[in-house]
């Protein structure tokens, strides 16, 4: 495996040989700028397979040597080093990750040897970065077929309780089943949905089929509470509330069986109308999820001003947060102002054994997460709800 080291200070740049040479990695080139780094990333059949680079560096700084990697195609791994705060790494990184770099750490000087034995050895087994695959967009007609021949499927995510381990409920997240392009994520067709105002079309048909699958649950033992996801486009319908009362009851659920997951993913032009909408649900004893809280505008204004019954920490501030001060005071912050409001707490992304022990310790209380299951068929449930409450007592103390 060839190293390039980019790091303008000499001592820095011979210890981190030193140590990879006792690592066993012996050829390690380097470099103390990163103008000069790139003109030998230029040279035919010289590209390295690992950079470590420096962000602190004059002339080039390593955001800008991130951006040329990017320029000249670069395919290997990058490892960030600085001597700067934490946070100013982890940007880095996130803005190089972004680039589709395969970034396999960030380090804080001096680094520590165990540390980088480790990134070598992880950057050893993973595969190199693939280059993203081309996104095909679909036209409104297709997508109106597409609901209208019932080619939308509803997947199911479990929500499941912290302290317990029971499972609380699902969440409901749509699939395109297309007979031709296989099975299809919502990012790459909801916005198509809102932009062409078939959003409506969309939530009504999911919110029906969740609700008869509800139904099915509760008739085979299981009466649990099922979430479904709701833009604010939803919301300026003035005639959403009754429509959802109408579907709970032709299902036979207690409205406090359904639960709305609302996002609002740009501003609205009339605020007043969704707010409106809001109050009339909760009126009528559906339950009302903040979502995706703190990012885009589920905003503290909307907490004040709207009467959300469960707050629905994203993702971005839950995973790998047991490690990361910044994600946790976030966290803790908006874990705390929920159970002041009297709200239900909800940790999204939960993805490892360490995420799960650290919301435990947090005292959020349900989980939804990879750790637990990734969304499944209707069909499956059943057998999840049997497999999961057999380990389960693996995931909480005993008599917890
Ligand atoms: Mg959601």
């Amino acid at each position: 495996m060839k190293i390039l080291v980019v790091d303008d200070e000499p001592f820095v740049r011979k210890l981190l040989i030193h140590q990879l040479g006792r690592l066993g990695f012996e050829h390690v080139q380097a470099s103390a700028s990163a103008q000069e780094a790139l003109s030998m990333l230029e040279a035919p059949g010289e590209s390295p397979d690992l950079i470590f680079c420096d962000l602190q560096m004059p002339g080039m700084d390593g955001v800008e040597f991130v951006r040329h990697l990017v320029n000249v195609s670069y395919a290997g791994g990058l490892v960030l080093v600085s001597g700067e705060d934490e946070r100013i790494v982890q940007t880095a990184a996130k803005l190089a990750r972004a680039h589709n770099l395969k970034v396999l750490g960030a380090l804080n000087k001096p680094v520590p040897i165990d540390r980088l034995k480790q990134i070598l050895e992880d950057g050893i087994t993973h595969s190199p970065a693939q280059p993203r695959a081309e996104r095909k967009t679909y036209s409104a007609e297709r997508l109106l077929r597409a609901i209208v021949d019932g080619e939308l499927i509803n997947h199911y995510q479990p929500k499941v309780e912290l302290a317990s381990g029971a499972v609380a409920g699902f969440e409901t997240l749509v699939r395109w089943q297309h007979p031709q392009d296989g099975l299809i994520l919502p990012d790459q067709f909801i916005p198509m949905v809102e932009e062409s105002g078939l959003i409506n079309e969309l939530t009504r048909s999911v919110l029906r089929t969740a609700l008869r699958h509800a139904r099915a649950w509760r008739d085979d033992g299981f009466p649990l509470q099922v979430a479904v996801n709701v833009s604010m486009d939803n919301l300026v319908a003035l005639d959403f509330p009754d429509f959802v009362e109408r579907a709970v009851e032709e299902a036979g659920i207690a409205a406090s069986g359904l639960l709305l997951e609302v996002t609002e993913s740009r501003l609205m032009k009339d605020p007043l109308t969704p707010l409106e909408v809001l109050a009339r649900l909760r009126l009528k004893r559906i339950g009302l999820s903040i979502d995706d809280f703190g990012t885009g505008h589920s905003s503290l204004a909307q907490l004040r001003d709207i009467p959300f019954s469960e707050l629905k920490v994203d993702r971005g501030f839950v995973h790998g947060a047991w490690r990361d001060a910044s994600l946790r005071a976030i966290l803790e912050a908006s874990l705390g102002m929920a159970r002041q409001l009297g709200m239900k707490t909800v940790a999204e992304g939960v993805e490892d054994r360490e995420d799960w022990n650290f919301l435990r310790s947090s005292g959020c209380e349900l989980a939804q997460g990879w750790f637990i299951s990734k969304a499944l068929p209707p069909e499956q449930i059943p057998d999840w709800i049997a497999g999961w409450n057999l380990r389960r007592s693996t995931f909480v103390e005993p008599g917890a």
